[in-house]
């Protein structure tokens, strides 16, 4: 099999079954960037509607640059890890404030963006600059690991670079940008992860893990990651209509969204001490359970009301329950002022 023959059959199966996404017709690195961003951890459909919201919200990288965390944070509510848009928007700001509002245009100045790392970065430089840099996602680490049978944990070093090099010789010369598109996409929708399409696969013939009916074993983690459990007790404090939030300002999960205050304790308890209550009484106890990549969070929401002002409310924010949807939380915390407040 040739070098050729694998990215021109690829290349001709991208153009006969690819997904029309808005990012794909554009070749503004500004559109491309936010696109792999949102796409890092979430499926397109997932990710679709917040990808038109950001461009709304912010059309290009001085927007992004000039607007208030806050409102980066409250577009970004509901996707997750959201660092990714804490660096964005602390990447965007470089962009407009450093380099004069001039997207960085090669593999080695797009890597100095906060928050993107090599496989970002050869997309964007492939996509829009069609610099010859391989993109190797989890569709491709699937994908490669399935047609020539490789055992290397995908996850060790030694395979990172094993497959990088292999990925190295079949990356062409001309159109790297559409090998890329192509080999990622193939993954995503020939190739998957669960029931991939074997009997109509172009390449049925030749992949390794179908001869030898292991397309279910690879490709192979070595680490399997531990999960932390946490156990959040979150006060709500109702005086009349105000409520009492606070921002996570710590180095942990959610970092800079909002929050009720929080009482974390070490095993899920049944009753509140007496000293959170504030004077106040217990009007409601919901319990919810929130699973992130490596913590499972247990969280009860007590709520209480109280007949005056909390006596240390300068370390909280008041809001009023009409005006609280302006302020960006976590899911967990949505969910409930969504549904049970
Ligand atoms: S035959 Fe199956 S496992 Fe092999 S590349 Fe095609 S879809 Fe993937």
């Amino acid at each position: 099999m040739t070098d050729n023959y694998f990215s021109n059959t690829l290349i001709n199966w991208y153009k006969a079954n690819k997904r029309d996404l808005p990012w794909r017709n554009t070749k503004d690195p500004y559109k491309i960037w936010i696109s792999e961003i949102i796409l890092q951890q979430t499926k397109v459909s997932q990710g679709l509607p917040y990808y038109h919201k950001f461009i709304a919200n912010f059309p290009n990288v001085k927007a992004l640059a000039k607007a208030n965390e806050e409102k980066v944070l409250k577009t970004w509510q509901g996707l997750g890890y959201y660092s990714r848009a804490r660096n964005m928007h602390s990447a965007a700001k470089y962009i407009a404030f450093e380099l004069n509002g001039v997207f960085p245009s090669t593999f080695e100045e797009i890597k100095k963006l906060k928050g993107v790392g090599d496989y970002t970065a050869a997309a964007i430089s492939s996509f829009c600059f069609k610099e010859k840099k391989p993109v190797l996602d989890g569709n491709v680490y699937r994908l490669l690991s399935r047609f020539f049978g490789i055992e290397t944990p995908i996850d060790s070093s030694q395979g990172k670079k094993e497959f990088y090099e292999i990925l190295s010789q079949l990356i062409p010369d001309k159109n790297p940008d559409l090998f890329n598109q192509s080999i990622m996409e193939f993954g995503a929708l020939q190739c998957k992860p669960k029931s991939p399409n074997c009997p109509s696969c172009t390449w049925e013939n030749k992949c390794e893990a179908f001869a030898k009916k292991k397309t279910h074993i690879l490709p192979i983690k070595s680490k399997k990651k531990k999960q932390r459990i946490r156990y959040f007790n979150y006060i709500v404090y109702k005086h009349e209509k105000n409520l009492y939030i606070q921002k996570r300002i710590k180095k942990d999960i959610w970092q800079n969204m909002y929050e009720f205050p929080l009482l974390e304790t070490e095993n899920e308890i049944t009753k509140l001490p007496e000293k959170n209550f504030n004077g106040g009484f217990l009007k409601s106890i919901k319990k919810f359970k929130h699973l992130l990549s490596h913590q499972k969070i247990y969280a009860t929401f007590w709520e209480i009301n109280i007949n005056s002002s909390l006596k240390n409310k300068n370390q909280y924010k008041v809001v009023n329950l009409e005006n609280i949807n302006e302020f960006p939380f976590p899911k967990i915390v949505e969910n409930y002022i969504k549904n049970d407040l």
